[in-house]
């Protein structure tokens, strides 16, 4: 046998057994076998837990849970992948949730592509990270081309820039955090404000149904608790463009800074798209940074059918993408455009021991120099091997199929007299309700909602999401799989109307005697 053949169990020369034995778990060429058996075993366990999975969910409690996880003796390892495993099915598998199930509709959760699935497993051994050249090499370059193949579908043009990060919330919240040195400057070019003084007037244009991120990220960034203002929304819940013309033309008036419009492409309970070209009209207008949240939208990128619904989009200053959500990768996969490479800037800090300014002007590709973050996970090779193996068009075909299946399911609750349905989703949403039939029992529509959705989930039958619209209770589905049928949606109505029946005839006698007394 070479050197490289020496095996895992046999310690080194003058190493102690229990270095031996600990040395042995590490990944590298001495330990490929034991890498491969425990991969191979893991994906099988995967394997065999999805071909017995009969529903989404096994409707299990946080206190039934629980003991199983802390009865667990942490200082107790059991030595064996197999043994861990079958621990494993007991603790988590057995009662995940399985986004991959036809009847999980619930958030903006999707089945993954298996060649995402293959790029995880590389990206994770491998273990680049994306601070800099000198811990990434290639994987900094396809990181690049990446954001560069993203910027051109977007169409932001030759100047564009852009980093991978961990969800929307931080593409927004990086976006803002740009926006808002942009607009402090501006403002402190402008007039004889302090910072602090520009900071509290700073304001943030989103639609009511945009993404509640956007104020987390205000708060993060110092703003006033007032700063983000609500932009009021058609009856698709889309933002109106003479609302947003009224409340910046109220802003310039108050002397508030606008410092970014952010218009949402895919809202995440109605799946609404801001008019983007209205929009961007109003912001060239104005002077104002637009931000576009495609998190959920980014899937029409590679449409084939409706690419057209983003048209507008090329004229943002920065733009939001979650591949985790319409591009079928697995968490985390997000990115954040920006029009203008050089306002990137305003995330770059330079660290002696990490990437020193020297190496700018080397031209060593740095991403740290982009991101907010430091050590950073190479999720783009996810996108990578997806797009290498089945290409834009295949991912773009998945989801203009839920996006099909989203009107087929609004016009089935459309004509079903048992539910109310609320606009018709531009994507793969469909908000709606239970509706009581009238009399005592219609008081009830809001409890009856929450309880046949938790029913359900309890039940483990089905898992939809809720919501509230105008202060009521609905539920909604979010569609990402294109294996969910007519049919498995027509059944899941079923069941919530038999939940949500059942609680009424149980109540309704109970609230007639309560008010004939
Ligand atoms: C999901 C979502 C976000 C947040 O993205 P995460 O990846 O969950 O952090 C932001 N905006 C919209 C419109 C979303 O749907």
């Amino acid at each position: 046998m070479t050197f490289h053949g020496y095996t895992a169990d046999l310690p080194s020369a003058g190493v102690r057994p229990e270095a031996a034995r600990a040395r042995s778990h590490l990944f590298n060429d001495r330990n490929v076998a034991r890498y491969r058996n425990a991969l191979s075993a893991g994906a099988e366990r995967v394997a065999a837990r999805v071909l017995r999975t009969e529903r989404p969910f096994s409707g299990i409690s946080p206190s039934r849970l629980a003991p199983e996880v802390s009865g667990i003796d942490l200082e107790l390892p059991l030595h064996d992948p197999s043994a861990a495993l079958d621990e494993l099915d007991d603790v988590y598998l057995r009662d995940a949730v399985y986004f991959h199930h036809p009847r999980y509709l619930a958030h903006l959760n999707c089945p993954v592509v298996i060649p995402a699935l293959l790029g995880e497993a590389v990206l994770s051994a491998v273990n680049s990270s994306l601070d800099t050249w000198d811990q990434s090499a290639g994987a900094t370059l396809i990181e690049r081309r990446l954001i560069d193949w993203t910027a051109g579908r977007i169409g932001l043009g030759p100047g564009a820039d852009g980093v991978f990060t961990s969800g929307g919330t931080q593409s927004n919240f990086q976006a803002l955090l740009l926006s808002r040195e942009e607009a402090c400057a501006a403002a402190m070019a402008r007039s004889p404000l302090s910072r602090h003084d520009v900071l509290s007037r700073l304001r943030v244009l989103t639609s009511e149904a945009g993404h509640f991120s956007v104020r987390k990220s205000a708060k993060l960034l110092g703003l006033a608790p007032d700063a983000v203002i609500s932009v009021e929304t058609d009856p698709d819940r889309r933002m109106r463009p003479a609302a947003l013309a009224r409340e910046l033309e109220r802003c310039r008036r108050e002397d508030l800074p606008v410092m970014a419009v952010v218009a949402t492409a895919g809202t995440t309970d109605f799946g609404s798209i801001d008019p983007l070209p209205e929009i961007a009209d109003l912001c060239e207008r104005a002077g104002v940074w637009l931000h576009v949240d495609a998190a959920y939208g980014c899937g029409l990128l590679v449409s084939r059918t409706r690419r057209d619904l983003l048209d507008g989009i090329e004229r943002a200053d920065s733009v939001t993408v979650d591949f985790h959500k319409s591009f079928f990768q697995p968490v985390s996969s997000s990115a954040l455009l920006v029009r203008d490479a050089a306002v990137l800037r305003h995330a770059t800090y330079h660290a002696d021991y990490l990437n020193p300014a020297r190496m700018v002007e080397q031209r060593i590709p740095n991403q740290v120099d982009k991101s907010i973050q430091t050590t950073r996970r190479f999720d783009a090779l996810k996108l990578w091997l997806t797009l290498r193996i089945m290409g834009p068009d295949a991912v773009g075909e998945l989801f203009d199929e839920v996006v099909d299946r989203a009107a087929d399911a609004w016009a089935l609750l459309a004509a079903d007299p048992r539910f109310e349905v609320v606009t018709r989703s531009q994507l793969s949403t469909v908000v709606f309700r239970y509706l009581p039939p009238e009399g005592p029992g219609r008081t009830l529509a809001d409890d009856a909602n929450l309880y046949a959705r938790d029913a359900l989930s309890a039940s483990g039958e089905a898992v939809v999401a809720g919501t509230k619209v105008d202060g009521h209770h609905y539920l909604k589905f979010t569609l990402l799989n294109p294996e969910t049928s007519l049919d498995d949606i027509a059944h899941v109505l079923d069941l919530i109307a038999n939940h949500a029946g059942r609680y009424i005839e149980d109540r309704a006698p109970l609230q007639t005697c309560h008010r004939a007394g």
